[in-house]
């Protein structure tokens, strides 16, 4: 029917948000045939350097970091079955509120326009079924992610009619569920009591919820793709929970459907649902 295999674009901020937002549907889809297309926005230089340092203390080198991140991301991509890794390579523009926001090379200073154009130029030479990336908040208000969603929106604009597009979300009963093993784990994400007025703020309602991708059968790989990226000291977190716990935690993937031509019914369980 078509002349090309069918094909998922996820459109990232940093090295190892591939893995923890969308592990699970590009081992997936890759086992079932489908290419899978990794967009990595920047060079992940505002992470933990190796030893665990981090950004602003001493012997943080930005050129290290992101040299050691790129070759993680190689990894994970392997242990993904991702077909075609394309990085951007803008600067990581750090937290909300960081000096690294506004400094030269930045992605959030990135003007969308350009930044959009080279995406859409990506866009039309894998011409992608389903394209999936963060919510207008990038999910919990980094800027990249608020970045990454602006110039997803900007390129698909640019390049037209693409037939499912798809914001990563987090039902709030899984959120909630994941500040239970939190606390059983001793992480510390956030002060004692904080969680409950905390945690609502990111996910969304479970009835607001479009889409549920049940990838347990590849939390192997998704844990494995995590552990690939495991200087970064946010990631160690996950891991700590070992792969069954990660797995029954981290399973099943959720979305938003933003846009769509097939008119596949919702709720639905398949990003592909009436593509194939
Ligand atoms: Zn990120």
């Amino acid at each position: 029917m078509t002349d090309r295999p069918l094909t998922l674009m996820a459109v990232h901020a940093h090295p190892d948000d591939e893995a923890t937002g969308t592990g699970g549907v590009l081992a997936r889809y890759a086992a079932e045939g489908i290419r899978t297309v990794l967009v990595t926005c920047t060079d992940g230089a505002c992470g933990d350097g190796p030893g665990g340092v981090k950004p602003g203390e001493e012997g943080h080198d930005p050129a290290a970091v992101a040299a050691m991140r790129r070759q993680e991301l190689k990894a994970s991509c392997e242990v993904l079955e991702v077909d075609h890794l394309e990085m951007l390579d803008y600067a990581d523009s750090g937290m909300m509120g960081w000096a690294a926001n506004d400094a030269p090379g930045s992605f959030w200073t990135t003007p969308v326009d350009e930044a959009a154009a080279r995406l859409a130029e990506l866009m039309r030479t894998y011409r992608p079924d389903v394209v999936v990336t963060y919510d207008e908040n990038g999910f919990y208000g980094h800027p990249d992610h608020i970045q990454a969603n602006r110039i997803t929106s900007r390129a698909l604009e640019l390049v037209g009619a693409t037939p499912k597009v798809y914001w990563t979300t987090a039902p709030r009963s899984m959120m909630a569920r994941f500040g239970e093993v939190m606390r059983e784990l001793g992480g510390d994400w956030e002060e004692p009591g904080a969680e409950e007025s905390e945690m609502p703020e990111i996910g969304l309602p479970d009835e607001e919820i479009t889409t549920w991708v049940d990838t347990t059968g590849f939390g192997g790989q998704k844990f494995d793709a995590l552990a690939a990226h495991a200087s970064q000291g946010e990631n160690i977190f996950f891991l700590k929970m070992g792969k069954e716990k990660f797995t029954e935690l981290m399973g099943v993937e959720t979305f938003v459907r933003v846009q769509d031509t097939t008119d596949a019914p919702l709720p639905e369980d398949d990003l592909f649902a009436g593509l194939r």
